[in-house]
């Protein structure tokens, strides 16, 4: 009797290479304060053998590198691939296997950056083989960047660098995790740093000293004021989870003891907007609201008042879909998930670059920045899919 015949997908022809890119990439510490330079290089020389023209833009330390690899025509206006390179840290006493070395179990690769974004980076570099023999007639940028996770602060240069090309690309695909499904918008952030400095002297003599954390208090008064009129007054964009700005304190600490009036206190906040919103405008105007405050404590004692500073900020993401670079691979897209809340560098090649972007990647946000991050191999599969589609594509005159 023969065997009863099993239905056995095939898997996809690259996953084994996709599996091994990923392995070596989680191979690399990138946690965002260490250099990504060794995981660049590694990228870099696979890329340049296979003759792709390479440009290496280190920030001032040199440590830190972005990379953009690009395969096919410089003249005519392309479509950029693009993920960052980072990790956040894998410090958790929870992970059953080391976070970074990959394991494989469960139809799953685990470790720390398997979906947040190694995993998309993994498929980039197992597909260029393909990007290298297709006659590409118009050109693909692979662009890799340093620190996303702590403020997207390689990937401007990146959007420079592509904006000032003589034929610039026209449109971006960011692979951060969204279970393969077409996300078209992104919440931008700015994050702030209050610094309130009043006089300490023993608190039973307090109306004698200007209290910082009661005036940070104010202030906090007054952001809680503005997040409420966003809640109610938005605007609103109802594609979002949250569909308005949110605005909220973060961290705080202030004073020394029980009996000692605070002379110091600091604070953070952070606003995040929808595309409808001014966040520049918004955030000037939610400064020159404590005015009044920061007044009458420096007529109160000198050198008293309020400092504002700024953490970082990256910009939001809006819609591509009505931008002529999304509408030319509109058929290519997968099924729509919406907007997201989390920050990409969707924002960035935007706003810098002038460049429209949409977020495609492999893995689900639900497993980015926890222990035992990983990827299903089936989402590997699928994004080799939409690159291979992606190259057929962009080989048609
Ligand atoms: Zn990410």
């Amino acid at each position: 009797m023969s065997q009863p015949a099993r239905a056995i997908a095939p898997s996809h022809p690259q996953l084994e290479q996709a599996k091994e890119h990923l392995r070596a990439l989680i191979g690399f510490d990138t946690v965002s304060k260490n250099p990504n330079r060794p995981l660049i290089e590694h990228m870099a020389v696979h890329f340049r053998k296979l003759g792709a023209e390479i440009t290496l833009l280190p920030d001032e330390s040199g440590q830190k590198v972005n990379l953009v690899a690009r395969f096919g025509p410089e003249d005519q206006p392309g479509v950029v691939l693009s993920g960052h390179t980072d990790v956040v840290p894998a410090n958790e006493e929870t992970w059953l296997t080391p976070p970074f070395s990959m394991d494989e179990r469960d139809g799953r690769l685990y470790g720390r950056g398997a979906c947040d974004m190694k995993g998309f980076a993994a498929c980039v570099m197992a597909a260029a083989p393909a990007f290298a023999a297709a006659d590409l007639k118009r050109p693909l940028y692979l662009c890799f960047s340093y620190d996303e996770e702590v403020g997207c602060l390689g990937a401007p240069d990146i959007a420079r660098h592509l904006a000032a090309l003589p034929v610039p690309p026209e449109f971006a695909i960011i692979g951060e995790p969204s279970d393969m499904k077409l996300v078209t918008g992104q919440k931008g952030k700015i994050a702030m740093r209050a610094t309130v400095t009043g006089t300490s002297g023993h608190s039973s003599f307090s109306p004698r000293h200007v209290n910082a954390v009661e005036y940070a208090g104010r202030v906090l008064q007054l952001i809680t004021e503005r997040a409420a009129a966003y809640e109610t007054e938005g605007p609103f964009d109802g594609e979002f989870t949250v569909p308005h700005a949110t605005l909220l304190a973060t961290m705080i600490s202030g004073g020394v003891a029980t009996n000692v009036t605070p002379d110091h206190c600091t604070f953070t906040f952070e606003l995040r907007s929808i595309g409808e919103n001014d966040p520049e405008g918004e955030m000037a105007a939610l400064i020159e609201s404590a005015g009044e405050i920061n007044a009458e404590m420096q007529a109160r004692a000198p050198g008293c008042g309020i400092a504002f500073s700024r953490i970082f900020a990256y910009p939001a993401m809006n819609d591509a879909r009505n931008s002529a670079g999304f509408r030319a691979l509109s058929d290519l897209m997968p099924e729509y998930g919406g907007k997201v809340s989390y920050g990409s560098e969707g924002g960035v090649f935007e706003q810098i670059g002038g460049i429209p972007s949409v977020i495609v990647g492999p893995g689900s946000i639900e497993q980015a920045h926890k222990p035992n991050e990983f990827v299903e191999i089936s989402q590997i599969e699928d994004c080799l899919e939409f690159l291979e589609e992606l190259t057929v594509r962009l080989s048609e005159a």
